[in-house]
Parts: C-alpha cells; sequence; structure tokens
C-alpha cells in the first residue's frame, strides 16, 4: 500500500479522522465506505465479530482491499482493525483462553495478510474469578503468544470503561500489560473518549483534558498511542457504563474532541468515530475537521 510519489501531496493531512465503517460483502468495501463520508481513517472487523469461525480471507478480497486503500488514499496508519467481541485474553479458564489465544492469533494473521500493523482489542475479563493482576498477566502473556507467532502488527490495547469485570479502566492497568509484553515495539493503546469519561478520567473541559492526557503520558507514555476512538456518551463521569454517543450530544459535549482536533499529540494515528446513529457520520467528520 505505497503511495505513489506523485500523489503524495494530498496525503499531507495530519488529523486522520474516520469511523467503523462496514465491512459487509467483504473486507474490499470498507476503503470505499469510508471515502463516501468523506474519512481520512478507517475501522473495520476482518471477519464477523459475534462468531468464533469465520472463512479465510481469499486472495481476490486481500488483493481488492489493498487496491480499494491505495485508490482513495488510505495507509496502514489510517486503519485500525478492531477484534471480535467474544475473545478474552485474560479468561480464567484453561478452555475460554485457549479459544481466545487462537481466535486472535487469527485476527493477527488476517491483519498480516492484509498489509495491516495494527489491530485494536479490549484486553479481557476477570470473569470474577481471578484477581485482576492474574488477569493482567494472562493478558500480556496471550499478547506475547500472538506476537511471537506474527510479524509487522502491532497488539493495540483499548481503554474500557471498566463495565462489569472487563480490566483496563485505569491507565495503570494498560502500563501493567505493556511492562509484561517482551516486544514493546509491537504493543500499543487505543483511548476511546466514552470509555475514558465512563471509567473517571475527565475530558469535558480543557484543564480536565490536559490533566488526563498528562496522566496518560506519564502512566502509559504516547509513545505508545496507536489510535484513538471518538465517542460522546450517554453516561456521567464515572459511570463505568458503555454507551456511546453521537458527538456534541452527550455528557462530553463538542469540546473534547476539538481539544484532540487542535492537539498535535494525536496526529498521524486513526481517530474513530464509534458513534451510534452511523447516518451522521460525513456530518461528524466534517465538524472534526472543521476545528483545525
Ligand atoms: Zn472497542
Ligand atoms: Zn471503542
Amino acid at each position: 500500500m505505497g503511495i505513489p510519489s506523485g500523489r503524495r501531496r494530498k496525503f499531507i493531512l495530519m488529523k486522520y479522522f474516520g469511523a467503523h465503517v462496514s465491512a459487509s460483502g467483504g473486507v474490499e468495501n470498507a476503503p470505499i465506505n469510508a471515502h463516501r463520508i468523506g474519512a481520512k481513517a478507517f475501522a473495520l472487523f476482518t471477519k464477523n465479530q459475534r462468531q468464533w469461525k469465520s472463512a479465510p480471507l481469499s486472495s481476490a478480497s486481500i488483493s481488492a482491499f489493498r487496491a480499494n486503500c491505495e485508490k482513495y488514499g488510505f495507509s496502514p496508519s489510517q486503519i485500525l482493525p478492531h477484534d471480535s467481541y467474544l475473545i478474552n485474553l485474560g479468561h480464567p479458564e484453561d478452555e475460554g483462553l485457549a479459544k481466545s489465544r487462537e481466535a486472535f492469533l487469527d485476527e493477527m494473521m488476517r491483519c498480516e495478510q492484509l498489509g495491516l500493523d495494527r489491530l485494536n482489542f479490549h484486553p479481557g475479563s476477570h470473569l470474577g474469578k481471578v484477581d485482576e493482576e492474574t488477569c493482567l498477566r494472562k493478558i500480556a502473556e496471550s499478547i506475547n503468544l500472538a506476537l511471537e507467532k506474527t510479524s509487522g502488527v502491532t497488539a493495540v490495547i483499548e481503554n474500557t470503561a471498566g463495565q462489569g469485570t472487563n480490566l483496563g479502566f485505569k491507565f495503570e492497568h494498560l502500563r501493567y500489560i505493556i511492562d509484561h509484553v517482551e516486544d514493546k515495539s509491537r504493543v500499543g493503546v487505543c483511548i476511546d473518549t466514552c470509555h475514558a469519561f465512563s471509567a473517571g478520567y475527565d475530558l469535558a473541559t480543557q484543564d480536565a483534558f490536559d490533566k488526563t492526557f498528562m496522566d496518560f503520558d506519564a502512566i502509559v507514555g504516547f509513545g505508545y498511542l496507536k489510535g484513538m476512538h471518538l465517542n460522546d456518551t450517554k453516561k456521567a463521569l464515572g459511570s463505568k457504563v458503555d454507551r456511546h454517543e453521537n458527538i456534541g450530544v452527550g455528557f462530553l459535549s463538542t469540546d473534547a474532541f476539538r481539544f484532540i482536533a487542535k492537539d498535535p499529540r494525536f496526529d498521524g494515528i486513526p481517530l474513530i468515530l464509534e458513534t451510534p446513529n452511523e447516518e451522521l457520520w460525513a456530518q461528524e467528520i466534517a465538524l472534526l475537521y472543521s476545528f483545525l
């Protein structure tokens, strides 16, 4: 997916706003769907996210995906694939853990085949059966196993709202996992604004935003930031409930998103909307670009 030099100028857009688009009918449709809404980044599922097994990607689908990314100007740093919701890399039971690890490896290999360089996933849940630290160690070990068997793809841990028994709702959890991953060059994080706010990290005012990302930088480090999910939230600060809302109509208002647009620390990575009403995505992307 190299960019032909004659067209290079067109791609010097440092903020890559986009959305998690549909890949229905084949992964090759995702870049087309992204282009249609004016996106300069996109997320996708490379398989059915609610099933354990899917057919392998066909070579026709892989080449069409690469061709469409080239055609519409999407390089790997503008694409953030998301893994299946069924996977729990910190599963407390052997069978569930083995199944999750196998499925995660398959997801990593699909990214490899598509020429993508990162895979976004939720760290995992202890299901009330083991303590947090044991679960976090299992997650790191799961990442190590997948990295050993693949190359070129970074495992991108998403922060969570802390709903149920999900871990990853504290920056310290992300740090702990990174500390236990052997190849630090292939582990990263994705910060979801809705999840962060629900977990108690305020982003709604400039002071709160600055404080949250100062803490993030001190605990995790901006060097590990490989993507962001831009979502407003239906729930209050610290609610620990994960309910995305469209931009500007939830507790975050448009301010948090303006702070991100204006901040160069969020340049050059996929900034992905996962807001519930996808009819509004083109409008939301235009709004985000208007902040620049
Ligand atoms: Zn997610
Ligand atoms: Zn998210």
